[in-house]
């Protein structure tokens, strides 16, 4: 990305509009976290590296141009567009949709060599449909229900969809996966029955004369906590941001966050005590207050449930947000904190001084999980990427 550079502390003074907001990604903690994941499996397993919606906000073009870097076999998208963004961006591997296709897709499909997740039979037959009348063949995998209640063939009825299967012309069953529902508990009960179930569809295909060369069901809590899951092909995601997918995970495996998230003050105030701050007042300082404004908002992703609820570092050390959250500003109390300047770095994500805000700190903020905060950061804040 042109603008300007990050230093070596990769503080960036201004993004390519002049407003200091955005996303420092550590495409070493990236390459740090890739290589731990390999760790985890057996020689000969596979690593489908899953970086849907934008590579969970980190950019999925940059991101997966490191990961195939480092070794990634394969990788995972949700749509169809998102794979050929991948191929525009020159990856090679093989890419697989992982959220279902739509038969009118197919030349789009074709014309980026990628391989659907086909979850139920009238899918298949449509795809296959088009795909006979307009000459062409592919690969495919199944998508199994062993307990997800989402995508997928309900693996319980089996007996009853196994043998249509053979009836497509111009596609082959390639590979078989199902998706854990679980991932916070993956060594629990209701995990291992889905295990179970899964295995016992594998077999039943066998029975029935297919023969899939790939089956898939690990995602990053399994990779990191139940080997029997592995197979022949993992499909890691969160833990690549350097995500831990339970908190107990951390004795399991060393990550490293890949995203950091910056801001400057933009306006800095001493106002009286009883000022409200912010729409319908919902803050009213106690005392004089200084109170810093921050150009990020809701419209940045920074999520309207912090208000009143957040914080965030100033001069390595923490202030709350004040009143509520707005589209484009964000007010915080830094009374407390000495010498502060307009300009000042502000970390809302990542680490200041001795202090450090995790994704997972700023999810509890929201009642929500790193997912969610990581794919909600905005088109509008700029990502810069070093590669140390
Ligand atoms: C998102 C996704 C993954 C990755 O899950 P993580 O918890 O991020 O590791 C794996 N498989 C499928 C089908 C997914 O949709």
């Amino acid at each position: 990305m042109s603008g300007v550079a990050p230093s070596r502390e990769g503080c960036v003074t201004m993004g390519p509009s002049g407003r200091p907001t955005f996303c420092h990604i550590d495409l070493g903690a990236l390459r740090w976290n890739f290589r731990q994941a390999r760790k985890k499996i057996a020689a000969g397993v596979k690593i489908l590296s899953v970086v849907k919606a934008d590579a969970y906000g980190h950019g999925a073009s940059r991101i997966a141009r490191i990961l195939e870097d480092e070794g990634s076999d394969a990788f995972g998208v949700a749509t169809v567009e998102e794979g050929a963004e991948l191929r525009q961006a020159g990856i090679g591997a093989p890419i697989v949709v992982l959220a279902g296709i739509y038969a009118e897709q197919l030349e789009e499909v074709v014309k980026n060599g990628l391989v659907p997740v086909i979850c139920d039979l009238e899918m298949l037959r449509r795809v296959d449909a088009a795909a006979v009348e307009r000459g062409h063949t592919l690969k495919y995998h199944l998508k199994v229900d062993t307990g997800m209640g989402r995508i997928g063939l309900l693996a319980s009825e089996i007996a009853s969809w196994s043998l249509s299967l053979r009836a497509p012309r111009a596609l082959k069953l390639e590979g078989v996966l199902s998706h854990f529902a679980q991932a916070e508990s993956v060594s629990g009960e209701y995990t291992q029955r889905q295990l179970k179930s899964f295995l016992s569809v594998l077999e039943h295909l066998k029975g029935d004369g297919h023969d899939p060369v790939v089956a898939h069901m690990a995602n990053s809590a399994a990779v990191i906590t139940l080997p029997q899951a592995h197979f022949s092909l993992v499909r890691p995601g969160v833990m690549l941001y350097g995500i831990y997918p339970a908190p107990h995970m951390t004795d399991d495996i060393e990550l490293k966050p890949v995203l950091s998230w910056k801001t400057r003050i933009l306006q800095l105030k001493k106002v009286p005590q009883g000022s409200r701050i912010s729409y319908r007042g919902t803050f009213v300082t106690e005392k004089e207050s200084l109170i810093a404004t921050l150009p990020v908002g809701y419209a940045d992703g920074y999520n309207r449930l912090f208000s009143n609820r957040s914080e965030v570092l100033v001069h390595g050390e923490r202030a709350p947000v004040v009143g509520t959250v707005c589209m484009d500003l964000t007010m915080v109390d830094v009374t407390a904190i000495r010498e502060v300047r307009p300009g000042d770095e502000v970390v809302l994500v990542g680490k200041q001084g001795g202090q450090a805000i995790a994704v997972g700190e700023m999810a509890a903020w929201a009642n929500t999980i790193p997912y969610e905060i990581l794919t909600s950061i905005g088109a509008r804040v700029p990502r810069y990427y070093e590669d140390l």
